[in-house]
């Protein structure tokens, strides 16, 4: 019941009420130990088209080989979660700005780098991320309209690439 009641059945990574629950408990911790906290999210570029040319079947494989990538390569007390359709969210509890835009384009070149040829001989999968470090007056609700509007600077300048806030 508490999986299904907390995980997002297509890629098991978090939904996005208890990825959202997750981040203001984040954000109390980090005030009440005065330890920095940092978040990332992350848009599969050009999703839309690659459901529009392999098919949703496909698009849901991407989806969550691209899930299965990132638990393998974060630490167990990260905590990553669906924000919307292609859109996730990366909670780095006791991580600098600095040192989370370096996970990030850890995480975007090993995506970069993902074989996907058992789907589709031509397909390529990129990933765009916007990253904010907590800031002291900063709410959830703030502190994901600074990652969010990083996101959309990473897209404008062109995908596949990371932007701090
Ligand atoms: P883990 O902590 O669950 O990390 C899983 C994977 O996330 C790592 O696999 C690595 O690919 C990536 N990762 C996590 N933290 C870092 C980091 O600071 N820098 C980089 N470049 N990648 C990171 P990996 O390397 O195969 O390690 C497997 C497990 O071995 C880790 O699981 C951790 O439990 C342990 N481990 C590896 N190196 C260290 C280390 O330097 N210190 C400690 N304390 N544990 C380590
Ligand atoms: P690094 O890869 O340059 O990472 C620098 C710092 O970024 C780490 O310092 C840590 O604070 C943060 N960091 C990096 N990856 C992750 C991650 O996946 N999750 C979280 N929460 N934080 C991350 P730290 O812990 O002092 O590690 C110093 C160096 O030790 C790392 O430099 C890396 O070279 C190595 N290392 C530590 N743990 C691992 C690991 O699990 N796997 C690998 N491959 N290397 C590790």
């Amino acid at each position: 019941i508490e999986e299904l009641a907390e995980l997002d059945e297509l890629t098991g990574s978090y939904n996005r009420r208890c990825i959202m629950r997750l981040l203001d408990e984040e954000i109390a911790l980090a005030r009440k130990a005065a330890k920095p906290c940092a978040i990332a999210l992350i848009d599969l570029d050009w999703f839309k088209r690659i459901n529009d040319a392999h098919g949703h079947p496909i698009g849901d494989e991407v989806l969550r080989t691209f899930a299965i990538t990132v638990f393998a390569n974060i630490r167990p007390v990260d905590r990553f979660g669906r924000y919307g359709g292609e859109e996730f969210l990366l909670l780095l509890p006791e991580t600098e700005g600095d040192a989370a835009a370096r996970i990030l384009d850890r995480l975007r070149m090993i995506v970069a780098d993902l074989d996907w040829g058992a789907f589709s001989p031509s397909m390529r999968v990129t990933i765009s991320a916007g990253v904010a470090a907590l800031r002291d007056n900063d709410n959830a609700d703030t502190f994901l309209a600074r990652a969010d509007s990083a996101l959309y600077s990473a897209k404008a300048r062109g995908r596949n690439r990371i932007a701090a806030s």
